[in-house]
């Protein structure tokens, strides 16, 4: 399917107006593997909208959360996004709060007497120094 018939899917389905804004937004975050924050969003999107605000971007960004297209990555410092909800775990850099993805193959065992529907988001999180990091030390 093409993104921007991909787009007003998404947007019919969750009673949205197809705007530029969200758009923008949309094409940004579409496999964005960056885990980008409010502010390289709005940034980017500032290239084609310059009319659009930080609000509007945050606005958006949330939205497309709450919608399950995007999962709000909280207290990392500020909030980042990320185009991958499936389960995943995140490197975190204590240093830069750089985010890199890793794969596993495989879910943890769940604490007992807790079912699996109950879980809503799973992610693994891994603090780190990046390699970046550790040579500018
Ligand atoms: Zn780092
Ligand atoms: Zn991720």
């Amino acid at each position: 399917m093409e993104r921007a018939d991909e787009f007003r899917q998404i947007c019919k389905a969750n009673h949205w107006k197809c705007t530029p804004q969200r758009l923008a937004v949309y094409n940004y975050m579409h496999n964005n593997t960056c885990h980008p924050s409010v502010d390289d969003v709005w940034n980017f999107a500032r290239q084609s909208i310059s009319s659009i605000t930080r609000e509007s971007v945050y606005r958006i960004l949330n939205e497309f959360s709450d919608a399950g297209i995007l999962y709000r990555m909280d207290k990392i410092e500020s909030a980042h996004y990320d185009s991958q909800t499936m389960p995943h775990g995140h490197l975190v850099c204590e240093k830069c709060g750089k985010v890199k993805d890793f794969c596993f193959t495989e879910l943890p065992p769940l604490p007992a007497g807790i079912p699996q529907e109950s879980i809503l988001h799973i992610e693994l999180r891994l603090a780190w120094i990046c390699p970046a990091c550790e040579k500018s030390k």
